[in-house]
């Protein structure tokens, strides 16, 4: 029986547990409400160059303790630790970026009649961010870096299983100087402090990433008091392959394989021309065998186990034992472990080939020219990214002008960088992250008009 009153943080290599957390209660989210409330009008009232300056000290201080996070990340949440070491720079440099950014956050000047016209981007007063499991601390960072540095103050629930690098991140923020409770970490459950921080009226928005099935919940509890809401849900995205790319990098296993393949950005359908199908499938079974899966903390390891048994057990749903497929291997023993695997043979319509299985797991598709890649490509209702692997240009932008996502690149995997917006389209999300306008989506735009018509003289 879980413990409403803590969490069990538990290492997903070795199934030890790693600490005990208390769970925040409906009241304590009110009460932390509240000193964000107050907090957050001396914060606003900083001068900009003041501001900007606590948040680069912030990052100086992340930046000190990056090895640190990094091992925190690889015991709470099984991350490879060269991937953990780029989750804490990420942070720190999404900080510097913000940062950058309010003593730039203007408005405008609108010619009208009869006066001046001028636009101000105010705060919004409390964001509420709630983060998943999969990317603890980036995912942290791109809710509530922005809003910070909009003058915003933020709550921040991290998910049950991965709270110790929040709370950390919120430590080292008091230890740069920013003021109390203008960056407050409440450690609690989804149903409980995330759904009491969804419905307190003191919060203005929620920013919140996640499963398709939960956002939606949350998006319906913010329409009943129109609350702004900024949704980063589930990913099915496509990695279109054709005859005449470079498949070495195509192919590259990583693509659905790093993190685990718990990322909601993990091109886990690989669709390629049907004349490469044989050529793509026998290099799958060669980089499936070639993965170093085992303990993260060894800087060889390329791949690390899955966060807890329940989402091993999600995963295994999707492979049965006897599934036509290329596997690669897992350890043994204690630990949330599941092999790279590539599933052939699978009808594009099976669950397998529509859903997000968040895990080490895609599927091979073949198709058969330019129209009917872009058909299977946008036949989900996810929409959040994907790749497109050709050397004709005009192919390649033809292809992206018509896939149905939010973020795409052209002979690359690429896709989550702070310079650039990030979200999804359909089911895939609602509203944008980081890139310039990060700041902006923490603000309300006010606009004054002031009249030059005074009495005839
Ligand atoms: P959830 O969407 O349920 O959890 C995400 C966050 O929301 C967690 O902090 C969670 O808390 C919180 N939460 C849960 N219920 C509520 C609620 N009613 N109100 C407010 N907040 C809530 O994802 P799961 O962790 O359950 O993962 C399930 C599946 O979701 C995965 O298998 C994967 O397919 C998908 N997923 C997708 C992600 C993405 O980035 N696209 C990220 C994570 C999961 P708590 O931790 O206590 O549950």
């Amino acid at each position: 029986m879980t413990d409403p009153h803590e969490l069990l943080v538990v290492n997903p290599a070795t199934e030890e547990l790693v600490a005990t957390v208390p769970a925040a209660s409906e009241d304590d989210v009110a009460a932390a409400v509240a000193r964000a409330t107050r907090a957050q009008e001396s914060w606003a009232a900083l001068a900009p160059a003041d501001r900007a300056r606590l948040l680069r000290r912030f990052a100086d201080t992340v930046d000190a303790h990056t090895e640190e996070l990094a091992r925190l990340e690889v015991r709470e949440a099984g991350h490879t630790i060269g991937n953990a070491r780029w989750e804490a720079g990420n942070a720190r440099d999404l900080l510097l970026y913000a940062a950058g950014g309010i003593e730039r956050l203007l408005g405008k000047q609108i010619p009208v009649p009869g006066g001046w016209d001028i636009t101000f981007h105010e705060p919004l007063g409390v964001v509420g961010v709630i983060a998943p499991w999969n990317f603890p601390m980036p995912i942290a960072a791109w809710g509530s870096f922005p809003a910070l540095a909009a003058g915003n103050a933020v709550v921040l629930k991290p998910a049950e299983t991965t709270p110790l690098t929040a709370l950390r991140l919120a430590e080292l923020a008091l230890e740069a100087g920013l003021p109390e409770h203008v960056f407050q970490v409440l450690p609690g459950y989804g149903g409980t402090a995330g759904r009491a921080l969804v419905e307190h009226p003191g919060v203005a928005k929620i920013v919140f990433t996640g499963s398709t099935r939960t956002g939606r919940e949350v998006m319906e509890r913010c329409a009943r008091q129109v609350k702004p809401v900024t949704l980063e849900l589930g990913g099915k995205s496509p990695n279109i392959v054709f005859a005449d790319a470079d498949l070495t990098a195509a192919l590259d296993p990583f693509s659905f394989l790093d993190n685990s393949g718990q990322d909601c950005c993990a091109r886990t359908r690989v669709l390629v021309q049907e004349e490469i199908y044989e050529e793509a499938r026998a290099f799958l079974a060669d980089a499936l065998a070639a993965v170093i899966v085992g303990d993260p903390a060894d800087e060889k390891t390329q791949m690390g186990p899955l966060i807890s048994r329940a989402q091993l057990d999600r995963v295994r749903s999707y492979v049965p034992d006897d599934a036509p497929a290329l596997r690669g291997s897992a350890p043994e023993g204690p630990g949330f472990w599941f092999p790279p695997t590539v599933l052939t043979d699978v009808p594009p319509g099976a669950p397998a080939a529509r859903e997000e299985i968040f895990g080490p797991v895609a599927v091979l598709l073949p198709f058969t020219d330019e129209r009917d890649a872009i058909r299977l490509a946008n036949d989900t209702p996810y929409g959040l990214s994907g790749s497109v692997w050709t050397r004709d240009l005009g192919r390649a932008l033809r292809v992206t002008q018509a896939v149905r996502a939010g973020n795409l690149s052209v002979n690359s995997h690429s896709s989550v960088r702070y310079w650039t917006p990030f979200g999804g389209f359909k089911q895939s999300g609602l509203g944008r992250e980081l890139g310039p306008d990060a700041l902006t989506a923490f603000t309300e735009t006010k606009n004054v008009f002031i009249s030059t018509e005074g009495p005839a003289q």
